[in-house]
């Protein structure tokens, strides 16, 4: 991960974006996706302080790390914020889906309290998305903010009644999407799961907010 200048320019006349991320895969992916629309941008991590993300929609808590980003280092800023939606649920775990059965961030009792919680929901109720935020935050002069949008990729699906697959992370092994023929995500190899998120759908709609990127 490069480090972070207070400019927008890199050597070379490349421009610069910050990734308000620690996680050093995600600004490999988000530096990939990105290279694909703008090869003049290059994607940088965040190593400044990191807000506290007290929004209760994915895209008030992507706007909190975006602008944290922009802020701190001048540059402009993009950050994600995800989570899985179930409709019986009224959209629940959404923004909690980090740490639904408390704040050890526990993947596997996470999954495991939501398959209980909805073990006498019948199978037409289990719907369910993922869904995944962009923000993207440009900053001004002295602190001002230029723009800040929201981009948003919604993945359908429902909820299996018993986990299955070995890849993925967190919810994937009971999120059976509506385009993946009865498979799981956790299922589905790194490729197909990338090709058809919600991450990927929200890079489909972030593509042309970085084409209008000042050059
Ligand atoms: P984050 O805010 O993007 O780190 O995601 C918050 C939480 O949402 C994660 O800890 C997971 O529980 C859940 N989540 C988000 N995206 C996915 C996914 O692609 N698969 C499974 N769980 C996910």
């Amino acid at each position: 991960m490069s480090a972070v200048p207070n400019s927008s320019m890199a050597v070379g006349g490349a421009r610069r974006v910050v990734l308000a991320t620690h996680n050093p895969h995600k600004v490999e992916e988000f530096g990939a996706i990105v290279a694909r629309v703008r090869p003049d941008l290059e994607v940088v991590g965040y190593d400044g302080p990191e807000p506290v993300e007290d929004g209760v929609t994915f895209a008030a808590n992507a706007l909190i790390k975006a602008r944290a980003a922009a802020a701190h280092t001048g540059l402009p800023a993009l950050a994600d914020d995800s989570g899985v939606c179930v409709d019986v649920l009224g959209g629940s775990p959404g923004v909690f889906s980090a740490y639904w059965a408390g704040h050890r961030k526990d993947a596997r009792a996470n999954l495991e309290l939501l398959l209980d919680q909805l073990s006498d929901v019948s199978d037409p109720h289990r719907t369910a998305q993922f869904v995944s935020t962009i923000a993207l935050v440009v900053p001004g002069p002295d602190g001002s903010v230029l723009r800040e949008e929201t981009v948003e990729g919604v993945w359908p699906g429902r909820l299996a009644t018993a986990p299955s697959g070995e890849g993925g992370f967190g919810y994937d092994p009971i999120f059976l999407p509506d385009d993946q023929g009865g498979r799981s995500a956790a299922d589905l190899s790194a490729e197909e799961k990338n090709a058809a998120s919600h991450r990927a759908r929200a890079f489909v709609a972030l593509a042309p907010l970085l084409s209008a990127l000042e050059r």
